[in-house]
Order: structure tokens, then C-alpha cells, then sequence
């Protein structure tokens, strides 16, 4: 038995890193905030586990929040970054493996026209709205409630009240100017969706949407409405920007969204494919893509865009994603949702729901089926604290959120899967909590 999390050097390395970086991490879910207590700190990660700087073991079913397909340090990919790095760190101008990967990524995604790479999924999605603004020539981007696309300010914009108001900001900094320019509608709305286009559909540069809703844990798109989305943009001439930065290539090889029924215009990809280097793409429609500089007036450009371990991270990473790296996905993704299923009936949680989209699942303690942001929220984050740090302490590693999703990776084997269903049945048994 692994003992409690975080240990000793861990709650050192914290208090430390409280006194130097803003909040102690580099993005906030990583503070522990919303489950309590304060972060594990990692020295290394290999397969399907993780090592503290305690020396505890953890089976990983975050992977640095969907990057880690392949689980941590796949050696082919380490070899590639390796070489790469040999040759030079960066260059600021062209290398062979931004086209190479482009055109695997291509191969995999045809709506990617014409792409490029950038350096995060925040600039991917950033740089997709504007290209779409600099096309059609209008301002207003809708986004659905609960949608994460990145922290750029016209996107951390949450719903006012009303169907189909401007946006309120959702961060201090964010000027009320900025998200004036931001639409929310509730995920899996077609309804609030075409009354808006009705009123204003002509300011509608794009809809910009996760086909598979990622990031309030795991909510699929109800039947129809991502064909409404395409459909009720075409009529009214706005774009659509299909955020895969979170689904591509973890679902299968390539983007999801046609599958689904949204067409897109323009898609946006990230984490997965730069095999976890950082990166960002973007890209879709040729005609729409030679608005950007240099062929076209829209400006993008970046320092270490395209940068050149990451295009060999990507390269190494792609050259792995076979069917059979699917088919494990999805096979330790239905695993880990019955398990989860089995320990919540075994330990009389309810309401529980899990959602799952091969080996992503969101874990709900709330009524099913989470439809949207609003049903998401209801998920009690007392009980999902409880079922955290259980698991924690069995050397289980989940999100630390109840509203992030959880992730599997390839690399889990049978033998992690039942070592971590005991741990799971004891971590829902503590979900539940008091005398019931
Ligand atoms: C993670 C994510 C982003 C932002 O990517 P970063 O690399 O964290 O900037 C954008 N969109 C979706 C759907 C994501 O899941």
C-alpha cells in the first residue's frame, strides 16, 4: 500500500515553489484548489505509472490531461526528440518535419487542407478565430457553455443571462469589450443555437465547438445537433472551427467531427500530436488558410512555432497510433467504466454516471446523462474530493478536478487494470462517505 499522498518531499517541493511561482504551478488546476491538499510532485513517468518524489507509484489516468496516448516516455519518441535535439534545438526556419508531420497529420485528417503549427492549443484555437474573423469579415464567435478553447481572452467568456446575449467575461482582465464579442449557447442546445442565428446570424464569423464536449468531463453531442451546428452555419455564411485539440487522434487515427456529423472549416489540434513537446495546429479549408500571412492579410507567426523536437515528438508519436493503439484505448477505457460502475453500485453511490468516448471518461457523482455545463456542474465535488485523494492514496492518479476528464492511456496492461479496480471500489466506497 502506497502511503498517504502527498509525502514529505512532495510537501516541501510545495512550499518552496508557493514562494517562487504564482500560486506554487503554471496553470491552476495543478494547485490541488479543487479537491484540497496540495500537489504530488512527480520525478519521473514510465508507461502507464508514475513516480513521486516520494518514491510512490501511481497508475496514471490523467497523462498530462490527454497528451500521453502512448503512456509516459515511449521509446521510439524519446529516440526521435533525442536525435532531433543533436542536430540543433531551434532554428527559426524551415525543417523538414513541420511538412513530413503536416502531411501525416493530413493523411490522417483531410479537412486539413493546408495547416500550421503553433506552440499551444490556445494559440491553435486563437489563431483559428481570427483567420475565420479575417475571412468572412464579421466579429462575433459563438461557443458553447462548459467548451474549453484555451485561455485567450475572447474564449474565456461564460454566457450572460438570456439565450443568446453577449458574453460576460469569465476572467478578471478580460475587458467586457472583448467578450462582447463571444456568444454562449448551452452545449447540445440546437434550439438557443438557431434562435441566435435568426437575430444575429449575419455577425457570425464561426461557431467554434468540441464535437465530443471535453473539458466538463466527457459529454457527447446529442443526435443531430452537430449537423444543426454545421447546417445553421452554412445558411447564414460563418465557419465552423471544430476544436479537436483534446479529441484528435486520441479517438482514432485523425479528427472525430466528420464522423459525428459536423463539417468543419477549419480544425484545431494540439497535446496529442505533438507527443508531449508543447505545440498547437491549426488548419482546415485551403481557400480560408491562404488568408494567412505570407499569401493572405490575417497575421500569425511564432518564434519556436513548428518548433523542431516537437515535430519530432509528433512524427515519432504519429508513426505509433496503429488500429491495434485503438483498439487497447477503447478496450481499457470500457474496462476502467465498468469498474467504475461495479464499485459505485458495490459501494451504494448514487447518483454516479460515467460517460465515456473510448478511452476518455468523465466520472459524474450526479444524475445521468450530463447533457451540458449546467447538468456537469451538479456532479457533488465534495464526493469526487473523497474519491480523489482515496484513490491517491491506493496509487491511483485522477484528475485533480471533478469537472476534468479522465484519461487512459495504451500503455495500461490487464494486471494494472485489476490492481486499480480495488483501489477504485475502495476510492467510491470513500466517496460515499459518513454513515449511510
Ligand atoms: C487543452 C485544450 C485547449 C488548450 O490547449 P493548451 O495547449 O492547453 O493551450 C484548447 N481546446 C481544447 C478542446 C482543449 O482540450
Amino acid at each position: 500500500m502506497t502511503p498517504t499522498a502527498p509525502g514529505r518531499r512532495s510537501r516541501a517541493f510545495w512550499r518552496d515553489a508557493e514562494r517562487v511561482l504564482a500560486g506554487g504551478v503554471d496553470s491552476p488546476v495543478r494547485s490541488f484548489r479543487a479537491v484540497g491538499g496540495t500537489p504530488v510532485f512527480f520525478a519521473s513517468g514510465r508507461g502507464a505509472y508514475l513516480t513521486d518524489v516520494d518514491g510512490h507509484r501511481y497508475l496514471d489516468l490523467v497523462g498530462s490531461w490527454g497528451v500521453n496516448v502512448l503512456g509516459h516516455a515511449p521509446a521510439t519518441v524519446v529516440a526521435a526528440v533525442e536525435s532531433a535535439a543533436r542536430r540543433g534545438l531551434t532554428f527559426g526556419a524551415p525543417v523538414p518535419d513541420e511538412h513530413r508531420l503536416a502531411s501525416e497529420i493530413r493523411r490522417a485528417a483531410p479537412s486539413l487542407e493546408r495547416l500550421r503549427f503553433v506552440s499551444s492549443g490556445t494559440e491553435a484555437v486563437m489563431s483559428a478565430v481570427r483567420v475565420a474573423r479575417g475571412f468572412t469579415g464579421r466579429s462575433k464567435v459563438v461557443k458553447f457553455a462548459g467548451g474549453y478553447h484555451g485561455h485567450s481572452d475572447g474564449l474565456l467568456a461564460r454566457a450572460g443571462s438570456g439565450v443568446a446575449t453577449h458574453a460576460l467575461p469569465d476572467s478578471a482582465g478580460v475587458p467586457p469589450s472583448v467578450a462582447a464579442e463571444t456568444v454562449v449557447v448551452p452545449y447540445n442546445d440546437a434550439d438557443a443555437l438557431a434562435s441566435l442565428f435568426e437575430s444575429a446570424g449575419d455577425t457570425v464569423a464561426a461557431v467554434v465547438v468540441e464535437p465530443i464536449a471535453a473539458n466538463i468531463g466527457v459529454v457527447p453531442p446529442l443526435p443531430g445537433f452537430l449537423g444543426t451546428v454545421s447546417r445553421l452555419a452554412r445558411q447564414h455564411g460563418a465557419l465552423v472551427i471544430a476544436d479537436e485539440v483534446i479529441t484528435g487522434f486520441r479517438l482514432r487515427r485523425g479528427t472525430i467531427h466528420e464522423s459525428l456529423g459536423l463539417s468543419a472549416d477549419l480544425v484545431t489540434l494540439g497535446k496529442i500530436v505533438g507527443g508531449g513537446l508543447p505545440i498547437g495546429a491549426y488548419g482546415g479549408r485551403r481557400d480560408v488558410m491562404e488568408t494567412v500571412a505570407p499569401l493572405g492579410p490575417v497575421y500569425q507567426a511564432g518564434t519556436l512555432s513548428g518548433h523542431p523536437l516537437a515535430m519530432a515528438a509528433g512524427r515519432a508519436t504519429l508513426a505509433r497510433l496503429s488500429p491495434v493503439v485503438y483498439r487497447t484505448l477503447d478496450r481499457v477505457g470500457a474496462r476502467l467504466e465498468a469498474d467504475l460502475r461495479d464499485g459505485a453500485d458495490a459501494a451504494h453511490v448514487a447518483p454516479f454516471t460515467v460517460q465515456r468516448a473510448g478511452s476518455m471518461l468523465g466520472v459524474f457523482f450526479a444524475e445521468g446523462p450530463v447533457v451540458d455545463a449546467a447538468s456537469a456542474r451538479r456532479s457533488d465535488g465534495a464526493r469526487y474530493a473523497r474519491f480523489f485523494h482515496a484513490a491517491l492514496d491506493r496509487g491511483v492518479y485522477l484528475p485533480p478536478s471533478a469537472l476534468e476528464t479522465t484519461f487512459a492511456s495504451a500503455a495500461i496492461r490487464p494486471a494494472d487494470l485489476a490492481r486499480a479496480r480495488t483501489a477504485l471500489f475502495a476510492a467510491l466506497r470513500a466517496a460515499r462517505g459518513g454513515a449511510r
